[in-house]
């Protein structure tokens, strides 16, 4: 019997379930239950931890403590609301039931997916043994994190190695953010001179969004970054510290190339939970098949998506599913009336991209990765009214208003944008 096909009666229901209770899940559940308090909503997630990710490039380098970017679970889950502590297997969409790993089936009147990503540690031959030790470390994992900011400080010289697997993954700068700040790091402990940093990346260009690769590439000229396009980490030997890149050259010939490493910093491959890959609700890909606008499912209307799970085209960010709130709630409670679908996502999404301690090139951009400034300055330019945004802001706006469903829509200007 397909997924489909089954018929086991619900163990429980609810007007709307929210699958993932992180950045997108509580933020959406917190505005639904503002805007109407008697709404029957339970959130499911195993996690009983929740983490301000975007904190964790700082905690990395040593300006925010890992502490304050995290919470517990149950002290974000919006009063009102029903925790199920329990991992979605399974969905039934015909049914409008969803299946935990406890057994439990959960019936819905609007299912609203968002469960983030997958970080494919395991398919780095030799990343897991080693990560966290032997100088390998990632800001991707909260077990791993500090140890990024050990490992910089640790570093007096020798070779430094970045990586950025193939996109998508979230938050696309934050690959490269950490690699400036090491190197400041190391400029002001006057070490960088006798330490080979290089940025080596799967893709061809720098960032994405090509109005702001000049401010980036000012940044890896500044530094002395190597950058090395076409090079995706395939295996990692931590105890003899050697990494292995799969290179591509100009011509297409696909090599292996093995380099020494003191430090390495391991951004791992993603891709879509393997539970939404292989359920009714993937595109091929095995993202969450949404339409781009409304973020409604394309084949099951009573099903919405928000967060890094789609397969939308924007930036996977906490900023993207800070923009998608506001109307992925109001669409829900349109669906639910019976009403046309009022709200249309024009694909914002954000990067602060930490060029040294103290300056931020603040990207700010729409589908298309077309410029979309929130404040009338150049964007481009490295400001340290971002660093203030980044450090201290961003990080109350999080907690104290997108979480608490009260958070303000600021409007952001394509047409501020400089040629
Ligand atoms: C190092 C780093 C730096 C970043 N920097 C920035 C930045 O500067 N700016 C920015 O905007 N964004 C940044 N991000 C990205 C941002 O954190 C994510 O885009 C955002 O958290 C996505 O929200 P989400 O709700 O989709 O996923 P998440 O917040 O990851 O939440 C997913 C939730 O789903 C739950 N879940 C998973 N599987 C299941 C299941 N089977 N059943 C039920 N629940 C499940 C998980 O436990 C988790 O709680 C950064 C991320 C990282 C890692």
């Amino acid at each position: 019997m397909t997924q489909t096909q089954t018929a086991t009666p619900p163990d429980l229901r609810f007007t709307i379930v929210v699958v993932g209770g992180g950045t997108a899940g509580i933020a959406i559940a917190a505005r639904l239950k503002r805007e109407r308090p008697g709404l029957d909503i339970a959130i499911i997630d195993p996690s009983t931890t929740h983490a301000y990710q975007p904190g964790w490039t700082l905690v990395g380098a040593g300006v925010m403590s890992l502490r304050s970017t995290l919470d517990q679970e149950g002290g974000v889950i919006p009063a009102g609301c029903t925790w199920l502590r329990a991992a979605v297997t399974t969905f039934q969409p015909d049914d409008h039931t969803l299946t935990l790993d406890d057994g439990r089936v959960i019936a819905y009147g609007r299912l609203l997916v968002c469960p983030g990503l997958q970080l494919d540690w395991s398919k780095i031959e030799g990343l897991e043994e080693t990560l966290g030790r032997n100088g390998v470390c990632s800001n991707y994992s909260r077990d791993t994190v500090e140890y990024t900011w050990t490992c910089i400080q640790s570093l007096a010289g020798g070779t430094a190695l970045f990586t950025q697997p193939p996109m998508p993954i979230k938050c696309a700068g934050a690959p490269q953010k950490i690699a400036y700040l090491a190197s400041d790091y190391w400029r002001k402990q006057g070490t960088l001179n006798r330490t080979s940093v290089e940025f080596c990346l799967s893709g061809d260009a720098l960032f994405g969004v090509a109005y702001f690769r000049p401010s980036l590439q000012k940044a890896v000229d500044y530094y002395g970054i190597d950058v090395r396009y076409k090079h995706t980490l395939v295996a990692v030997n931590g105890p003899e510290r050697k990494a292995t890149f799969s290179v591509t050259d100009a011509d297409g010939t696909v090599s292996r190339v093995v380099k020494s490493f003191d430090m390495l910093h391991v951004t791992p491959p993603q891709s879509a939970p393997d539970f939404i890959k292989n359920s009714p609700l993937a595109d091929s890909a095995g993202w969450l098949d949404v339409d781009p606008g409304t973020l409604q499912h394309k084949t099951y209307t009573r099903i919405f998506g928000a967060g890094d799970v789609l397969n939308t085209s924007n930036a996977k960010t906490m900023a993207a599913a800070r923009a998608q709130t506001p109307l992925v709630a109001a669409n829900i409670l349109a669906s639910l009336d019976g009403r046309p679908l009022p709200g249309t996502y024009d694909g914002y999404g954000a990067c602060p991209l930490t060029v040294s301690y103290g300056k931020i090139v603040l990207a700010e951009f729409l589908y298309g990765g077309k410029p979309a400034p929130s404040f009338p300055y150049d964007q481009r330019k490295p400001s340290r009214f971002a660093w203030y945004l980044k450090t201290t802001v961003f990080p109350r706006v999080y907690w104290d208003m997108m979480l608490k469903g009260r958070d303000i829509e600021l409007p952001h200007h394509p047409e501020w944008a400089k040629d």
